[in-house]
C-alpha cells in the first residue's frame, strides 16, 4: 500500500491538554495512530484524574464570568470559531481522516457538519427568550426565564471526532455555560484542532477545556467529569454500555444528563418496494464511515418476494460502489475500521452466523490491519448475534422474511 503523510500545519496538530486557555502537559503521554497504516501520528498528554478537576475548576471559574457575556459577545464568538473552522476545513478534515479513517470525501462533510453546529448555535445564542405566563392570581406576574446551568462535561465517541463535539459545545456556549471535554482515545486531535481555534477566535480561557486521556485512564477521567459537584451537567455520546455507568456516577450529585447511546436499527424491504431505491438505501445507510455510524442500519429483513432481486442488485451495487483503503487515496470509500478491536467483532459475528448456517455472498475476511471487507450475508436468522448486538462495522446480514405478520422485533 501506498503511505500518506497528514500534511496539516502544526499549529494546528496539537499534543497537550487545553485547561483555562493554556496548553498544558501531563506526566505521560499515549499515541494515536492511523488506523489504516498502524503509522504513528501524535504522541498526546495523557490527562488523569488531576487534570480532569483543574479543568473542571477552571471551567466553573470561567463560568462566572462567561454567563454574564451578553447573548450578542457569545455569539460573536462562536461565529467567529465558526468562520475559523471553514477556513481550515481542508487541514480540519485530514485530521479527521488520519486519526479514524474515513474517506476524506466524507471527512470534509463531517467537518462542514460540524462548523454548522457554531454556526446555529451561534444565531440561537441571541435567541435566548424567555416567557411571560398568564397568572391565576391578580397581583403576581410569572416570568420564565432561561439560565445556563454551569459546567456541562462532554464525553465523546471516535466516529464523529468534530462533530460530536460542537454539536454538544455550541450549545453549551450559546447557553452560558462552560464546558469540559473528553475526547475518545482513539481520536483527540480533531478535540485539540478544535481547541486552538477557540482560543485563535477569542473563546475565553477556562470556558472550552480539552483533557484528552488514554483509555487506561478512561474511567478515572470519566469519574471525576460524572461526580464532581462543579459539574452541573453531563452531555455523552457512545455506547449503550458507558453510558450506563455514567449515569450511575451523575445519579449521587443528581446532575442533569443527556445520553445519546447504541442501537440495533432494522432496515426492512416490503414485497411492494422499489427494489432499486431501497438498495441504493441500504448501501447508504449501511456503508458510511464503514458502517460506523449509529444511524448504520445492522438488519436487514427483507420480504421473500423482493429478497433474491435485492441481494442479486446488492452485491452488484456493492461490487461496483465500494472500494477499500486508506482515506486519503481518492476513490476510496471504505476506509479501515477504527482499531483492530473493531474487525474481530465484526469477524467474530461473521463466524458466529457462518456456523449457524448464514452464506457469504460478499467479503467476509479480515483485509490488513483494522481492515475489514465489506460483507454481505443471507439466510441469516434472528438466533445469530449480528441481528442481536450492534455490529458498527461494514456487515449487511439479510433475513428472508415472510408475510408481514412475521416481521417481528427481535427481542
Ligand atoms: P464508548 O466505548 O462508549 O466510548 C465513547 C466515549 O466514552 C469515549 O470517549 C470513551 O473513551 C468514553 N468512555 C468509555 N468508558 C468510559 C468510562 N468508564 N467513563 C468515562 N468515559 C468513558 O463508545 P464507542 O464504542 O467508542 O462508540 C460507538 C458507540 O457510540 C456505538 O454504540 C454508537 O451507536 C454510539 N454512538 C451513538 C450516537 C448517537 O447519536 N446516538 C452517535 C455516535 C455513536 P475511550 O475512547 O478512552 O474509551
Amino acid at each position: 500500500r501506498r503511505t500518506y503523510s497528514l500534511d496539516v500545519s502544526p499549529e494546528l496538530v496539537r499534543n497537550q491538554a487545553y485547561i483555562d486557555g493554556r496548553w498544558t502537559s501531563a506526566a505521560a503521554d499515549f499515541p494515536v495512530l492511523d488506523p489504516a497504516s498502524g503509522a504513528l501520528i501524535a504522541r498526546v498528554a495523557d490527562c488523569g484524574p488531576a487534570e480532569a478537576k483543574q479543568a473542571v475548576d477552571a471551567a466553573y471559574k470561567a463560568f462566572h464570568t462567561w454567563k454574564q457575556q451578553t447573548a450578542k459577545e457569545r455569539s460573536d464568538l462562536l461565529r467567529r470559531w465558526y468562520e475559523l473552522m471553514v477556513k481550515h476545513k481542508d487541514e480540519l478534515a485530514r485530521i479527521v481522516t488520519f486519526e479514524c479513517g474515513k474517506p476524506l470525501p466524507e471527512a470534509l462533510g463531517e467537518v462542514g457538519y460540524s462548523a454548522g453546529f457554531l454556526e446555529w448555535y451561534s444565531e440561537e445564542a441571541r435567541r435566548c427568550y424567555g416567557d411571560v405566563v398568564p397568572s391565576p392570581f391578580r397581583d403576581r406576574k410569572i416570568l420564565l426565564l432561561k439560565q445556563p446551568v454551569g459546567v456541562a462535561s462532554i464525553i465523546t465517541p471516535w466516529n464523529f471526532p468534530s462533530a460530536m463535539i460542537t454539536r454538544k459545545v455550541g450549545a453549551a456556549l450559546a447557553a452560558g455555560c462552560t464546558v469540559v471535554v473528553k475526547p475518545a482515545e482513539d481520536t483527540p486531535l480533531s478535540a485539540l484542532a478544535l481547541a486552538q481555534l477557540a482560543d485563535q477566535a477569542g473563546i475565553p480561557a477556562g470556558v472550552f477545556n480539552v483533557v484528552p486521556c488514554s483509555r487506561e485512564k478512561t474511567p478515572a477521567v470519566g469519574e471525576v467529569l460524572c461526580t464532581d459537584p462543579l459539574v452541573a451537567k453531563v452531555s455523552f455520546t457512545g455506547s449503550t454500555a458507558t453510558g450506563k455507568i455514567l449515569l450511575r456516577h451523575a445519579a449521587d450529585t443528581v446532575k442533569k444528563v443527556s445520553m445519546e447511546l447504541g442501537g440495533n436499527a432494522p432496515f426492512i424491504v416490503f414485497n411492494s418496494a422499489d427494489v432499486d431505491k431501497a438498495v441504493a438505501g441500504a448501501m447508504g445507510s449501511k456503508f458510511r464511515n464503514t458502517g460506523q455510524t449509529c444511524v448504520c442500519s445492522n438488519r436487514f429483513l427483507v420480504q421473500s418476494g423482493v429478497h433474491d432481486a435485492f441481494v442479486e442488485k446488492l452485491a452488484v451495487a456493492m461490487d461496483a460502489q465500494l472500494r477499500m483503503g486508506h482515506g486519503a487515496e481518492p476513490g476510496v470509500t471504505q476506509g479501515p475500521l477504527i482499531n483492530a478491536r473493531a474487525a474481530e467483532k465484526v469477524v467474530h459475528q461473521v463466524e458466529d452466523a457462518v456456523s449457524r448456517g448464514a452464506r457469504v455472498l460478499r467479503g467476509g475476511k479480515r483485509g490488513e490491519g483494522s481492515y475489514m471487507e465489506p460483507t454481505l450475508l443471507t439466510g441469516v436468522t434472528t438466533e445469530m448475534l449480528c441481528t442481536k448486538e450492534e455490529t458498527f462495522g461494514p456487515l449487511l446480514p439479510v433475513i428472508r422474511s415472510g408475510p408481514i405478520t412475521a416481521l417481528q422485533e427481535s427481542p
